[in-house]
């Protein structure tokens, strides 16, 4: 069945013995594409990305500076990526964003370099794929202030109601993760967002290698596990879950021809 996995790091070294048999499997089971993210810190991450994308025609990658790493960012490191998009089968800027959750860099650098990754995006003519840690409200204000005018979608959505309502409301979309099948009382409100999210508006992602979605929760997540994810969000939706992943599948169509609705 179509199940997609918008957001993914097949690069990673959790997958260095079996990347490939995870990509055939995935195509084999008739899923219909992944989204790998590329990230330009890590030294063969680029390398190890196009190596991934000559597996499939139905494999793609996002680009761009993730927040944790803003303060080691560098013009090279700009120029890496607006030189590997254009080449790549590359669908969005990504993932790139704040985190003012673990603040792994400061949010004076993050700020900067989230601006730096809109202006590549836009030089690019590309969607934007955000990375958004209890920093929702300024991720927006920053889209707003550089007149952002490409899609924009929020991979594994964690922030609250008030502001997804307020990404909806401006044309973006939410992508969720298999934290979205917890079984816990504080991921109700993820439930109750899911329930929201227009179809038109929505991803089914792993975030692999992390984040395995109930029951292999704890254990190494892969692309495959999408299929629980699409599940559950199909379930909270009250569609089945073809009709759920042919939304999917649409909204990444029309993504990528970069329309907003
Ligand atoms: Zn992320």
């Amino acid at each position: 069945m179509n199940y997609m996995d918008f957001h993914c790091h097949l690069d990673m070294k959790a997958f260095d013995h079996n990347r490939k048999e995870i990509a055939a499997e995935f195509f084999n089971s008739g899923y219909s594409r992944l989204v790998t993210a590329a990230d330009p810190y890590e030294e063969n991450s680029f390398t190890k990305t196009q190596e991934i994308l000559s597996y499939h025609k139905n494999i793609y990658c996002t680009a761009g500076a993730h927040p944790h790493g803003a303060d080691r960012y560098t013009p090279a490191i700009e120029k890496s990526i607006l030189r590997f998009i254009p080449e790549n089968r590359a669908v969005a800027v990504g993932e790139a964003g704040l985190d003012f959750h673990y603040n792994l860099s400061t949010p004076e650098n993050q700020l900067k370099v989230f601006k730096r990754q809109i202006a590549i995006a836009q030089e690019l003519q590309m969607p934007l794929v955000i990375h958004s840690r209890e920093a929702e409200t300024l991720v927006l204000q920053a889209l707003e202030e550089a007149k952002f005018q490409f899609p924009v979608v929020f991979h594994c959505y964690t922030g609250n109601m008030k502001d997804a309502r307020e990404i909806l409301k401006r044309g973006f979309y939410l992508s969720f993760s298999g934290i979205v099948t917890f079984r816990q009382k504080k991921t109700d409100y993820l439930r109750d967002i899911v329930r929201e999210t227009p179809l038109d508006r929505l991803f089914t992602e792993t975030d692999s290698p992390y984040l395995a979605p109930e029951p292999f929760r704890g254990n190494p997540n892969t692309p495959l596990l999408v299929r629980y994810v699409a599940e559950k969000v199909a379930e909270l939706k009250g569609v089945p879950v073809e009709e759920l992943n042919r939304c999917v599948n649409e909204n990444f169509e029309r993504l990528i021809k970069g329309a907003l609705l």
